[in-house]
Order: C-alpha cells, then structure tokens, then sequence
C-alpha cells in the first residue's frame, strides 16, 4: 500500500494529530459554540455527527442532513477542517457535496463488508480524495479492519488512517470497549505508513479515562487522538458521559507527556542488544526442554502410557505460578507462557507416539 499524508493543507505535521468536536451535531447554536471554544484552543480539524448508528431504536439518530450546513458555517467561521461518519452511499453523496473535508467509517460499518464496499464505490463516485478514516469494526477481527481498509484503498483513496475505538465485549468493566492494543499494534506491524488515531472516548466511555488513555496512545506511539468534546456534555443527545468541554479538552492536552522517538531508538541500542541475547537464551532453552519432552514422550510410548497427565500438569502450574509471583512476573502471564509451552510439549509428545 502506497498512502500519502492524511495532513491537509496548511496544517503542520503535529503529533498528536487532533480532531475533536461533539458525538452529534444537535442543533446550530451547540456546533458553533463548541466550534469557537475548540478553536480557541487550536484545534485544526473539527468533528461531529450527522448520522448517528445507535444500538436501540428511539434514540438520537442524527439530525441528518441539515447539520451538514453547520458544518460548512463551522468551516466559514472557524477556518477549521471538518470530518463527519458516513455510513450510506447516500451520506458519501451528501458529505462531499457539502464540502466536508474528512470522513470517517464507524465500527458498526467497517465490520460490514457490503456496506464497506458501497461506501467506497461512492468514493470513487465523487472523486473524493480524502482523507478516510476507517474505524475498527466492533468486534476484534483485524482482518476485517484490514479488508475494509483495502477496499478503501482499491477505490482510489490514497489518504487513510485508522481509528482505533476499542472492542465490544459482553463483559463491561472499566472500558465502554476493550482497548486490547496489541490489534492495532499488529495492524501497524502489517501496515507500517498507516496512521493510526486513537479514540479514547469510545474506548473509556466516560470522562475520567480521557486523559490516561490518551496518554497510554502517546506511550504506545499512535499517531493522533479523535476525542469527543460539547459546550455542555451533560446535556448532550448522545454519549453525554464521555464528552469533555473545549477548555478541559485543552487542559488535558497540555498535560500530555509526548515521547521523544528519535531519542529512544539510539539510546536503546544496548539494551536491545541485551534483549536478542537473552532470547536468544529463551529459544535455546525452550528448545532443550522440547527434547526433554519428547524423551519423556518416548518413554511413555514405550510403556503405553497416555500422553497428557493432568495432575502432573496441574502441579508444574501451581508451583511455577508460585516462583513466577517471587521473582515479580504475573500470575497470568506466567499461566499463558506455562499453557503455550504445554501445548507445543504436547504436540511433540504426539509426533512421537505417531512414528
Ligand atoms: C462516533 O465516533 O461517534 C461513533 C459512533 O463511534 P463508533 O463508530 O466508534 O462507535
Ligand atoms: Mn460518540
């Protein structure tokens, strides 16, 4: 994939990259007041809801395309860039012939490959270049971000980022949808010169997880941060508990620690070099205890006995999970390593008794 900066014109290349603006566009007076305060604190690009996929019917879906002309005054009087979620062939339609700079594909779309593919044909339809964020789809299939990405890609766009929003889970404890980074660090990995925005908003669902999870993207590297903010967030028609004013928006930002990285990477050679060393080690060992393993699966063979013995293997659990605690490693990391192993100590074990 060969993409171009998603930077538009005019704005310097800042890390983060910034886009900010209510869940939904509500009424005009909401949009401009929100506008005016989020660029007073110098934001560049301005974001806000036209069309809303809520989870239940009877909720706010949208005020549709009237909104789309606030967004252009948002334009007029702000000098901001503005970006809105597309959904339909008929949004991309409507989007772009109001000039709407950015669009971005929500997680309920990108997990749909029909409606990925339509909105990509009305891409290439319009002759819109971008940019295009693609959200991750609800539930955690990387291959199906990267799908949706390429389709959008195939039409033409050459300006793409990825917004990563976190997963949907039966389960909801302190995330509204689990972060699980090491996605969208695997989608990275993949697609080395795609920008990825997080958006600490959906991912926390309310306000207080703002700031550390958008210091925790910073941590990680990613690009940019998309963060929803109202000129009243308690009033708000949609997700009033993760919406933030300009001015705490601002305050939040300011407090951010960016990491140098350039800096790291050269300062890091020695350590690293200790790190290919030391799993180096790691591969050798797990390699000899293989052997073992299968000398152990040789003798069992031979004396027919089964392979898996859950009681020894019980016992190896217990008592390495103990040692791990001592020397500071978590119990359910050492439990993932011990089952990983395991699993492989068997497969081998199997080999043998299969030749
Ligand atoms: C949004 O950005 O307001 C939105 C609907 O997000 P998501 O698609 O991530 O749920
Ligand atoms: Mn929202």
């Amino acid at each position: 994939m060969t993409l171009e900066s998603i930077f538009l014109p005019g704005m310097d290349e800042q890390r983060p990259l910034l886009i900010a603006g209510p869940c939904s566009a509500e009424s005009e007076e909401q949009v401009m007041n929100t506008a005016k305060d989020l660029v007073r604190n110098d934001i560049k690009i301005f974001r806000a809801g036209i069309w809303k996929p809520r989870t239940k019917p009877g909720g706010f879906e949208g005020i549709g395309v009237p909104g789309l002309s606030w967004l252009q005054k948002v334009k007029k009087e702000t000098g901001m860039y503005v970006a809105t979620e597309v959904a339909t062939r008929n949004h991309v339609i409507e989007a772009v012939e109001h000039g709407i700079d950015v669009l971005w594909i929500g997680a309920r779309t990108s997990v749909n490959p029909f409606a990925v593919q339509e909105i990509a044909d009305a891409l290439a339809e319009t002759g819109f270049s971008g940019p295009v964020l693609i959200k991750n789809p609800v539930n955690p299939d990387l291959e199906l971000w990267i799908g949706a990405i390429e389709r959008i890609y195939n039409a033409g766009i050459k300006k793409i980022g990825a917004i990563h929003r976190g997963f949907s889970s039966y389960d909801k404890k302190i995330y509204r949808n689990l972060p699980q980074w090491h996605i969208p660090i695997e989608l990275k990995r993949r697609i080395p010169d795609l920008p990825i925005i997080v958006d600490p908003s959906h991912i926390g669902g309310k306000r207080e997880l703002i700031a550390p999870l958008s210091q925790q993207a910073m941590d990680l590297n990613y690009d940019g941060l998309i963060i929803e903010s109202h000129c009243s967030p308690d009033n708000a028609l949609s997700d009033k508990d993760q919406q933030i004013t300009p001015d705490v928006l601002s305050y939040i930002m300011n407090l951010l620690v960016i990491r140098d990285t350039k800096q790291t990477t050269e300062n890091l050679t020695e350590l690293r070099q200790q790190i290919d060393l030391l799993d180096d080690e790691l591969l050798a060992i797990l390699a000899k205890r293989m052997r073992v393993s299968q000398e152990i699966g040789q003798y069992k063979k031979e004396h027919n006995m089964p392979v898996l013995q859950t009681m020894r293997y019980d016992e190896i659990l217990e008592k390495r999970i103990a040692q791990a605690k001592e020397l500071g490693l978590g119990a359910a990391f050492m439990k993932s390593v011990l089952e990983a192993v395991h699993e492989e100590s068997i497969r081998q074990q199997i080999n043998v008794l299969n030749q």
